[in-house]
């Protein structure tokens, strides 16, 4: 145990500033508030608080958290009130030894709703002072410490899993390694103790077959390596602690054969660049071990912790596990909050650490009084967050601000979309309320509910944001579709035939739309109008650009003498717009055919004239085969198709009876190929019609 004169040794050594008259009273206040109690190793009580001290002046924490530490019980288990100790010790001290008092409460609460509720309040305490935590953390390491002198093996057990999942994260959380490290070591053999004698045991063999000293040796040959470019590193080996190479082994379903990394090296250099150049100078050394190289110089984790991490494969084909930082980042790394919370001479190095801490270094350098310190001391590295519980105790982090729908979304987004109401601390409240830190959110829903625009009022986190916007976009495009089907009902019912359905998917690829939702918001939003939409469903249908059919052709042909006679032949019906060629016999009319007509072939004899339409050329007669299914009302579709397009059917002749199909030969007046061809494709789009093709 510390003596008195060393403790105060301690803090003066660091502090010289520190008020010494205080800590003398705190020691011997405590000795006597304890009096003749006793901790579980027989030792007297007086010591736990003291070693607590101890703990913490290793991070050299101010005059006052360390007579916290040694206060930290009195008011819990001895006669000694708050009154006295402010009294005795002033206001700050009091309210933290009251910070952990009230933690300490806690603790010894019932084991069910033990967890939630601890948390809740730790985190709540932590927004508070910071010192608070930083005392109960150094508190429960004492008991971590002297947990083997507890009789009860129920409640070892239990004091241990409560270390492995409150106090060792959280120490984690403000980036203090060595604390939870041990934490978690002493945890671990508790609840696992014949895992961790076995890891040990394992290492203890490792270490033998090693001849001893391989850790050193490794360490040596890297920093030997390193000093040959230039670079003074601090090397230092260590082995990883059994329950990390157990939380590997289970997470990996490994043995402890299998899992070859289980040392570490840590190089401490002088600067940033020197962490990158050591980093290439190992790698081109030894192979690296591809995906476990983690750069968190450049992205540094939520707690601020920086290093450079990576695997590489030693010499014997052993994996070693590399961390290279700075000696700034080192100290940081190893007391994470604390060490910025340690008085030092001088400025405390400036950082670019985490904004908080940042914030944290700022107030301690330009803090000009003890009253404006304490000021900021009740300083929140949370003050821009709040935590908030659900029913069953499950934390959530929020930004300040946040509204019980923030926190649906945060939860679950479908518990946000389904969100009707909240229950904050049992009590019905409107759903634009901010939350409270250490609020409990009771989330009302609906399986009807939907999110509400009205929301983007008040929400703040940007998950909720983006998911009530989604919503109204989707929903919005729903009731466009919706509106686009109506009009098109409307556009159908004006068409002059049914509609099949090749009509729509024609339809679709002719306005190069992927399907008919698109189609119908193009229509809704009127990005295509009607007579384009009827003219896509069938083609010619709009009556746009359909003259009734001509009664006579008018029919001009450049190439012929006016007035000489000529035919349109009768095996291709050519029509304006096609291209044509005529055959002129001695004595006969000259016979115009399309160029691609078959009997060509028997005009060897005749001279070929070459030919096209007159531009004032309007209308022929074109034959076309249609083939219709066997059905009522076919008939009658494909006269309305034809009729709307403006054709003139001019022949008919059923050509043959094929089962449920019947093939026509048509003849039709029409203005020119385009005209044909447009009817032609109103007619592919006709249910009753099964093919068309021009003869
Ligand atoms: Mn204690």
């Amino acid at each position: 145990m510390l003596r008195q004169y060393e403790l105060v040794d301690k803090v003066l050594g660091y502090d010289p500033a520190a008020d010494e008259a205080m800590l003398n009273r705190a020691y011997v206040f405590s000795m006597k508030a304890h009096g003749t109690q006793k901790r579980a190793s027989g030792d007297p009580y007086y010591s736990h608080p003291i070693e607590v001290a101890g703990i913490l002046t290793d991070l050299h924490l101010d005059d006052e958290t360390i007579v916290t530490a040694i206060l930290h019980d009195t008011i819990e288990d001895t006669v000694a009130t708050h009154e006295e100790i402010e009294a005795k010790f002033g206001p700050n001290v009091a309210r933290l030894v009251d910070g952990v008092t009230k933690l300490s409460k806690i603790e010894a609460q019932s084991e069910t709703e033990r967890s939630a509720e601890n948390l809740r309040k730790f985190l709540l305490a932590m927004s508070d002072d910071i010192r608070v935590l930083l005392v109960k953390l150094a508190d429960r390491l004492h008991n971590m410490r002297t947990l083997h002198f507890i009789k009860n093996e129920e409640k070892r057990r239990r004091i241990a899993r409560e270390t492995m999942d409150i106090y060792a994260p959280l120490a984690e959380r403000i980036g203090m390694y060595e604390f939870m490290t041990e934490m978690q070591t002493l945890a671990f053999q508790q609840l696992e103790p014949d895992a961790y004698e076995s890891i040990t045991k394992r290492l203890e063999q490792l270490r033998e077959d090693g001849g001893g000293d391989l850790i050193n040796r490794i360490a040596r040959g890297i920093k030997a390596h390193l000093e040959a470019y230039g670079i003074d590193a601090e090397v230092k080996g260590r082995e990883k602690h059994p329950y990390s190479i157990w939380r590997k082994m289970a997470e990996r379903h490994i043995s402890f054969e299998a899992l070859s990394d289980i040392m570490a090296f840590r190089c401490i250099v002088d600067s940033v660049e020197d962490c990158y150049r050591t980093l290439g100078l190992i790698h081109q050394r030894w192979p690296m071990v591809p995906g476990r190289f983690r750069d968190f110089i450049s992205t540094p984790k939520r707690n601020g912790y920086r290093s450079v991490h990576t695997t590489v494969i030693h010499d014997e084909r052993m994996r070693i596990e590399v961390q290279i930082r700075t000696r700034e980042m080192h100290a940081q790394a190893e007391h994470g909050l604390a060490a910025h919370w340690a008085y030092k001479e001088g400025a405390i190095a400036a950082t670019t650490e985490h904004p908080w801490l940042s914030d944290l270094v700022e107030i301690l350098d330009h803090a000009q009084s003890p009253e404006e310190l304490l000021e900021h001391t009740r300083m929140a590295m949370y003050q821009d967050r709040i935590f908030a519980f659900t029913p069953k105790g499950e934390l959530f982090q929020l930004p300040k601000g946040a509204t019980p729908v923030d926190f649906a979304y945060t939860v679950h987004t479908q518990l946000g979309d389904q969100t009707v109401g909240a229950k904050i601390n049992g009590r019905m409240v409107p759903l634009r309320t901010p939350l409270d830190n250490g609020d409990q959110v009771e989330i009302l829903v609906s399986k009807a509910q939907h999110p509400q625009p009205n929301w983007l009022s008040f929400v703040i986190t940007g998950k909720a944001r983006a998911n009530i916007r989604r919503w109204i976009k989707s929903k919005e495009r729903v009731e466009t579709i919706a509106l686009g089907r109506k009009i098109f009902d409307e556009i159908v019912a004006r068409l002059p035939a049914p509609l099949g359905w090749e009509a729509l998917a024609e339809a679709l690829k002719r306005l190069h739309l992927p399907d008919d939702n698109a189609l119908m918001e193009a229509i809704a939003t009127k990005r295509v109008d009607d007579a384009q939409v009827m003219e896509a469903l069938l083609p010619g249908s709009t009556g746009k650009g359909v003259k009734p059919p001509p009664q006579r052709t008018a029919i001009s042909i450049k190439g012929l003498t006016p007035g000489v006679a000529f035919t349109l032949a009768e095996c291709c019906h050519p029509i304006p717009g096609d291209r044509i060629v005529g055959l002129r016999r001695e004595g006969d009319a000259i016979e115009v055919h399309t160029i691609g007509c078959d009997s060509l072939a028997d005009g060897q004899d005749a001279d070929w004239v070459d030919l096209q339409w007159g531009e004032e050329t309007d209308g022929g007669t074109a034959r076309i085969v249609v083939v219709i299914t066997h059905q009522p009302g076919s008939l009658a579709a494909l006269a309305g198709v034809l009729g709307a397009a403006g054709a003139n059917i001019v022949g008919l002749e059923q050509t043959a009876r094929d089962g449920s199909f019947h093939t026509f030969a048509l003849d039709l007046e029409v203005h020119d190929v385009e005209h044909l061809m447009r009817i032609i494709a109103a007619l592919r789009a006709t249910d009753a019609v099964s093919s068309a093709e021009r003869l």
